[in-house]
């Protein structure tokens, strides 16, 4: 998701693969690969390469982009969690990089027990938050402690494809024991005078010398960016805890950078995002830029693309927009979901959409949808409106009016399905006592 919180929690699979279904090594659903290397990054982050079990290759990622997991942990049966690769595109495997939660089930999981040679189940590559294929601009990565794997991914592919590009990394992370692939990523600079990197860490102990490993003490702040990022020009990506995204991104506004040109991503729920950080919503795509950021010393408009509009009508919150894969489950839940149904994004993500249809429709549900995936028809692609009653997450009953669109891939398979749902309870109950009201008044006369 580009200029936008990336913050959910798609810990439901891709499973229908998007592109990388119809790419060369593309699969669908959940795909084996073989944990060929464990390296240990830091203190608190882990390695896993992963090479598919069947030897076929693997369709190359867009740097920035997301695996997702299917953890098989003892007690706890299938888990799902997403980790971006922390490498970049090369056809034979991929990298993930995982810090281990305290309290974390999956990823002590990983940590703990999961060793070179284990099986996982990985769901295709997937997520907006991405380096653009042609980078126009220069590229400014920020990323605060595990939010570098995107950022170590997207320095990969420019070191070794668009060296000439102007290109400024800024990592901030806590010392030397938490800094993970800091040789690996000053080696991505050397020799390449386009790349800088800067290294902060906020706590330095006294053993980290500084000019070794790290550069600055202390806080990153807009200030520090303004000062070293050429912001007139370039494109932001950042990535990190909620207090590093929310001082920087919205001083990176403050400061003049137009919303199009910031990009970030949350390893977490959009709910945690914005219960500390309501205003993230308006730095969102096409929200209005706010008042400070007009261009600084320029006339640079604010672009509004089809992307950022797609992008602000997913992001919310009065109509739902639900998709679903050929299986029909749950790959797409946006806020106006968990508005209308009760149910978050985690825990709607990889359901099946039987958690929103009354039990008794659903056998002529599921008849209808299967027919349709088979077919590539739809009695009611064409913009019909329909209306079922829906089931909230508390199990009370809603009244529906949705439509619905087909998602084929590029040989017109059927890849998924997306519902975009109303809910008309307060005006259906209306309408029925008026019915009732007219039926009253015609018995009496
Ligand atoms: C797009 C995306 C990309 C991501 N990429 C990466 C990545 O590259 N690397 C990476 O390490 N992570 C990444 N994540 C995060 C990852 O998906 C997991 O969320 C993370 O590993 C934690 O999962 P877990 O099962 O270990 O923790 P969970 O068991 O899900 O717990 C999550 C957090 O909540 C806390 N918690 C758990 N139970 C409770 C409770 N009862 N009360 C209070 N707190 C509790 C835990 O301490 C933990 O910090 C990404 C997330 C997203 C959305």
């Amino acid at each position: 998701m580009v200029n936008a919180p990336q913050a959910q929690e798609p810990q439901g699979a891709v499973q229908s693969g998007g592109e990388a279904g119809s790419a060369p090594g593309g699969w669908s659903g959940w795909r084996g690969f073989v944990v060929e290397r464990r390296v240990r990054e830091s203190d608190t982050i882990v390695s896993f390469h992963l090479r598919p079990a069947d030897g076929g290759p693997v369709p190359p990622h867009r740097p920035g982009q997301y695996l997702t997991l299917l953890a098989e942990v003892p007690g706890k049966g299938g888990l799902k969690r997403t980790y971006t690769v922390s490498c970049a595109p090369h056809g034979e495997s991929y990298r993930i990089s995982v810090k281990r939660e305290p309290e974390g089930t999956v990823s002590r999981w990983l940590h703990d027990t999961v060793s070179e040679g284990t099986v996982l189940k990985v769901a295709p590559p997937a997520g907006e938050f991405v380096l653009p294929a042609e980078p126009e601009r220069p590229v400014v990565l920020v990323s605060g402690g595990v939010g570098l794997t995107p950022m170590v991914s997207m320095l990969e592919h420019i070191a070794h494809h668009q060296p000439g590009l102007e290109t400024h990394y800024v990592h901030v992370t806590t010392d030397g024991s938490t800094h993970a692939m800091g040789e690996h990523v000053r080696g991505l600079a050397e020799g390449r005078p386009n790349i800088a990197v800067t290294t902060f860490y906020s706590r330095p102990r006294p053993q980290d010398v500084p000019g070794q490993g790290f550069d600055e003490a202390g806080r990153l702040g807009p200030d520090w960016l303004r000062a070293h990022t050429p912001m007139a020009e370039a494109d932001y990506f950042l990535c990190g805890p909620i207090p590093f995204l929310r001082d920087l991104v919205s001083g990176l506004a403050e400061a003049g950078v137009p919303a199009g040109r910031i990009h970030y991503e949350f390893f977490g729920s959009m709910d945690r995002l914005l219960e500390a950080w309501p205003e993230a919503l308006d730095l969102a795509p096409g929200a209005a830029a706010p008042a400070a950021a007009g261009p600084r010393g320029g006339s640079e408009p604010a672009a509004i693309s089809r992307h950022d509009i797609a992008e602000a009508l997913l992001n919310a919150q009065s109509d739902a927009v639900v998709v679903s894969d050929r299986e029909g489950f749950i790959v797409l839940w946006n806020p106006g979901a968990e508005r209308i149904f009760g149910f978050t994004e985690a825990e709607a993500m990889g359901q099946s959409l039987d958690i929103i249809i009354p039990e008794g429709l659903r056998g002529r549900h599921w008849e209808g949808y299967r027919e349709t995936v088979a077919t590539g028809q739809s009695r009611y692609g064409a913009g019909d409106l329909l209306s079922v009653p829906g089931l909230h997450k508390d199990g009370h009953r809603i009244s529906l009016e949705f439509t619905i669109v087909l998602l084929k891939d590029g040989a017109g398979v059927v890849t998924g399905m997306a519902s975009v749902l109303r809910d008309v309870t307060a005006h259906f109950e209306q309408m029925k006592s008026l019915r009732k009201k007219v039926a009253e008044l015609e018995g009496r006369g």
